[in-house]
């Protein structure tokens, strides 16, 4: 649903859904496809988040347009259940939270480029670094902006894809802590799996990311926020030292997860109804694209919906 996520949904308690994201979607679209989210499941999905997390704070991850349930309405729902760091990949949806007045702390997971640093600094979004390029450029926006720029670092712990290196982690955070106009918020790595056996690779892989933050400790390094886990490691009861968790999948009722890999069970959908108007019924046989067209079509009557793939909707 283009602009929001809930429609006609009522809560737990029964309250109907805001009328604010109703009148948004009415005004975003004539379309007719619908896609219902149940906002209580995503509550009670958060709720279970947070007991598996006991004393570590939960951030959410709202990438992908909210892994495709509606950046606005999910983030709104999350704010509005106590969530306080909204954590994203895409630039321009988190640009679109701050319009829609959603003023918690909202991390860049690491697409932020240097011509968006001036504008990122402006919409109070808190960029990742894991170079030195990054460092010096944030900083010197930082102080065109007259501001401090807050900032976090991913560190590669083993996953090879972003962040720097494990073993050159202590320098470059005691090097940003010492960056005047850099703010440090945090310290971040990612060790996803989905498999048996990749949870055996995390494990073996986190030991260096933890050391890493008991060795800033030791000297001293006030880093406000650790985070190593995501869904994968918390519903798989991996070991953390961490003050933090970053959790996506399971908030959503998914898994990242293998079957018998880790406890899901109770975990619950968001999707209530995905609806499209029909625009044509006709009696099978009045074409012949039988068995051309996406495949044969052996019901007496076709009906035919308004929504197809650029709805998300697959064959
Ligand atoms: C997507 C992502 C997460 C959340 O992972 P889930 O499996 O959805 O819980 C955490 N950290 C980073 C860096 C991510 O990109």
């Amino acid at each position: 649903v283009p602009g929001g996520t809930e429609t006609t949904g009522s809560d737990a308690s029964g309250c109907r859904g805001t009328p604010i994201e109703m009148r948004m979607i009415m005004d975003d679209t004539l379309r007719s496809p619908m896609l219902d989210i149940d906002l209580s499941a995503l509550r009670h999905n958060l709720g279970l988040v947070r007991a598996m997390a006991g004393d570590r704070e939960v951030i959410a991850s709202i990438k992908a347009n909210a892994y495709g349930f509606g950046v606005v309405g999910i983030s709104r729902a999350l704010v509005a259940a106590g969530v306080r760091k909204l954590w994203t990949g895409n630039f321009d949806e988190a640009v679109a939270l701050r319009a829609a007045g959603i003023d918690a702390e909202i991390l860049l997971f690491g697409g932020a480029e240097p011509h968006q640093y001036e504008a990122l600094l402006r919409h109070d979004l808190q960029p990742t670094i894991f170079d030195d390029a990054g460092a010096s450029g944030l900083a010197a926006a930082a102080a065109a902006a007259g501001k401090a720029a807050p900032v976090w670092i991913k560190v590669d712990a083993g996953l090879g894809r972003l962040g720097v290196p494990v073993d050159e982690a202590f320098a470059f955070v005691r090097g940003v802590v010492a960056t005047p106009g850099l703010a440090l918020r945090g310290v971040y790595s990612h060790l996803p799996f989905g498999s048996a056996d990749g949870r055996q690779w995390a494990l073996d892989r986190q030991g260096a990311f933890q050391r890493l933050i008991a060795r800033l400790a030791e000297a001293g390094v006030a880093v406000p926020v650790t985070q190593l886990w995501g869904s994968s490691g918390l519903l798989t009861g991996l070991p953390d030292d961490s003050n933090a968790v970053c959790v996506g999948h399971a908030l959503y009722g998914l898994t990242p997860l293998e079957p018998g890999v880790g406890d899901d069970q109770s975990f619950r959908p968001l999707v209530r109804s995905l609806s499209a108007g029909i625009i044509r019924i006709t009696e099978a046989g009045a074409g012949d694209g039988g068995t051309g067209g996406y495949g044969r079509i052996d019901n007496r009557l076709a009906a035919t919906a308004a929504i197809g793939i650029g709805d998300g909707l697959r064959k």
